[in-house]
């Protein structure tokens, strides 16, 4: 089994990773919402758990009243951040604060890519 993330899982685990988001999901909920928020739904399904499987995100309950389930990054996903200083979102920053078409070496997206060892 691949200890890396696929493109299906980068895209997903996103907004947890590049802006500290978690996953918010009620018991009984078809869907979770990112920090709660009802226009932003996820779906908590295969790729969720595949995550929390590889150790990228961890899931802690609440109970107050109901169960509510969050999804965090790790402490392993949040060091694929992006910290180049150039660095906005994948894109390179100019001199003048101004985000160009030039992608970043370090990164897809703000997310660092992975060295992917099981690779031949
Ligand atoms: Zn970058």
């Amino acid at each position: 089994m691949a200890s890396t993330m696929n493109k299906r899982e980068r895209n997903f685990i996103h907004p947890a990773i590049y802006s500290g988001w978690e996953i918010e999901h009620c018991l009984g909920d078809s869907k979770g919402y990112w920090d709660g928020d009802k226009y932003m739904p996820v779906s908590v399904g295969a790729i969720c758990k595949s995550l929390v499987d590889k150790g990228y995100l961890e899931a802690y309950k609440v109970h107050v009243g109901h169960t509510t389930t969050y999804y965090r990054a790790t402490a392993k996903a949040k060091s694929l951040k992006c910290y180049n200083e150039m660095c906005s979102r994948g894109y390179i920053v100019n001199d003048d604060d101004y985000v160009t078409d030039v992608r970043c070496p370090h990164c897809e997206d703000g997310i660092k890519y992975e060295v992917n060892r099981c690779q031949i």
